[in-house]
C-alpha cells in the first residue's frame, strides 16, 4: 500500500473514477469539487473533503485535476496560488494545447510543477488494465510521479511540449467523434426509410472494425502520408468521392442532416479539383492539411 497523499480536483465521473481507484490502491485521497455533494460516495470510501481549494492543494504531494476545460482550474486554483510552491499540478481536462502550455508556464510561475494529461478510456475503464493516459511535460516528475498516475491507468509519454498530451487526446478524439456522428448520421438515413436500428448498427460496427483491415497497422499509411505518396488505383479519390456525392445526395433526398457528409465530400471535390482524382483516397491529405 502506497502512503503518497493524493488530491484529486474536479468529481465529475472521470474525476470520481479515478479518487476511487486511487483509494482502493490505499492512497491517502484528498478530494475537493465545486458542488461539494459529488464527494458523498468518496467520502463514505475513504476521502477526506476539503473545505478550500487551498486545503486540497495544502493536502496532496500530487494535485491531480480532472473538469470540463483549463478555465475551470483558474477558477478553482486562482485564489490558492500561494500554495502551489512544491506541488505538482497534473491537469487531466480536455483543452488546446496552448491552454496546456499556458496552464504550465503559469503554474511553473507559482513554483509548481506541471504535467499535462489526456486520459483515454471512460470512467468505468480507469484503473483497469486496459486504462491508457497520455502525458507530456517534464519527463522526470512523470517519472516522479508514475507509482501514483499508474493506477489511474497506464501512462504514456509523448514529449516534455506540454502541449503534446493534448494534442494526441484531440487527434484521437478527432477519429472517436467523428466515427460516432457517423454511425448516429448513417442510422438515421436507415431509419428514414422505416427500417429499424438494430438492422443496421451491427453490421455498421464491423464496417467501422474493417478499417484496420483495409489499411493495416497504420505503418504503411504512415509513410505513404509523410512521402506525400499515394499510389494504388483500387480505392481512387474520383471513385470515393462519387460515393460521398451520393450519401450527401441521398441525405438530402430523405431530409437527414448533410453537414458530415458535405465535409467529406468537400475534401473529395478539392483533391480531384487539384489533379488528384486518379490517386489513392489517401491524396485527400494534401488538402486536408492545406
Ligand atoms: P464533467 O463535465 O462531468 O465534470 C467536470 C468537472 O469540472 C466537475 O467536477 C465540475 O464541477 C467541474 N467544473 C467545470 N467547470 C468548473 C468551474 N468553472 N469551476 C469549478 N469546477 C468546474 O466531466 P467528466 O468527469 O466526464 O470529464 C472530465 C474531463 O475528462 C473532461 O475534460 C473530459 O473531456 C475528460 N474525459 C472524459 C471522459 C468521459 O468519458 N467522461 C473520457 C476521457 C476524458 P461541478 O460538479 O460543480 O459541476
Amino acid at each position: 500500500m502506497s502512503t503518497t497523499p493524493v488530491t484529486v480536483i474536479g468529481l465529475g465521473p472521470m474525476g470520481r473514477a479515478m479518487a476511487a481507484a486511487l483509494i482502493r490502491a490505499g492512497h491517502p485521497v484528498t478530494v475537493w469539487n465545486r458542488t461539494a455533494s459529488r464527494a458523498d460516495e468518496l467520502v463514505a470510501q475513504g476521502a477526506t473533503l476539503a473545505a478550500t481549494p487551498a486545503d486540497a492543494v495544502a493536502a496532496g504531494e500530487l494535485i491531480i485535476l480532472s473538469l470540463t476545460d483549463y478555465p475551470a482550474m483558474y477558477d478553482i486554483l486562482g485564489p490558492a496560488t500561494d500554495g502551489l510552491a512544491g506541488k505538482t499540478l497534473a491537469n487531466l481536462s480536455s483543452d488546446t494545447p496552448d491552454a496546456s502550455r499556458e496552464a504550465a508556464a503559469w503554474t511553473e510561475k507559482h513554483g509548481g510543477a506541471f504535467l499535462t494529461g489526456g486520459a483515454m478510456v471512460p470512467p468505468p475503464m480507469i484503473g483497469t488494465p486496459d486504462a491508457y493516459v497520455f502525458y507530456s511535460g517534464p519527463r522526470e516528475l512523470l517519472d516522479e510521479h508514475e507509482p501514483v498516475l499508474k493506477v489511474i491507468g497506464e501512462p504514456r509519454y509523448v514529449g516534455a511540449d506540454h502541449g503534446l498530451a493534448q494534442l494526441f487526446y484531440q487527434a484521437h478524439l478527432d477519429v472517436f467523434l467523428t466515427s460516432l456522428s457517423s454511425l448516429l448520421h448513417a442510422t438515421a438515413l436507415i431509419t428514414s426509410a422505416g427500417v429499424p436500428a438494430a438492422d443496421f448498427l451491427p453490421g455498421a460496427l464491423k464496417t467501422l472494425t474493417a478499417i484496420p483491415a483495409m489499411i493495416g497497422t497504420g505503418h504503411e499509411l504512415a509513410e505513404s502520408l509523410e512521402k506525400g505518396e499515394h499510389p494504388g488505383d483500387l480505392n481512387t479519390a474520383i471513385m470515393m468521392g462519387a460515393t460521398a456525392e451520393h450519401i450527401v445526395r441521398t441525405s438530402e433526398a430523405v431530409g437527414v442532416d448533410v453537414g458530415l457528409p458535405e465535409a467529406v465530400k468537400s475534401q473529395y471535390d478539392r483533391a480531384i479539383a487539384a489533379g488528384r482524382g486518379t490517386e489513392n483516397w489517401t491524396a485527400l491529405y494534401e488538402v486536408i492539411k492545406a
